[in-house]
């Protein structure tokens, strides 16, 4: 698996080709990290040293 990933912010995002709801996943992420830099990598590279994007399911607010 192949995953979108931003050096800046070691975040990053994976690209599931069979899911048409990712393009816009990594449109937003790409936008959000603009000007940053974006590489395209396997995830087996970043896994562990980066953290995951936009998990929207959990929108809870957390209050500190
Ligand atoms: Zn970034």
């Amino acid at each position: 698996m192949r995953a979108r990933s931003c050096i800046k912010c070691r975040e990053y995002v994976l690209i599931e080709p069979s899911n048409p709801n990712n393009i816009e996943i990594i449109n937003k992420f790409e936008k959000e990290h603009r000007g940053h830099t974006l590489i395209t990598s396997n995830f087996e590279e970043i896994k562990g040293s980066y953290k995951p994007y936009g998990k929207e399911e959990e929108q809870e607010e957390k209050e500190e």
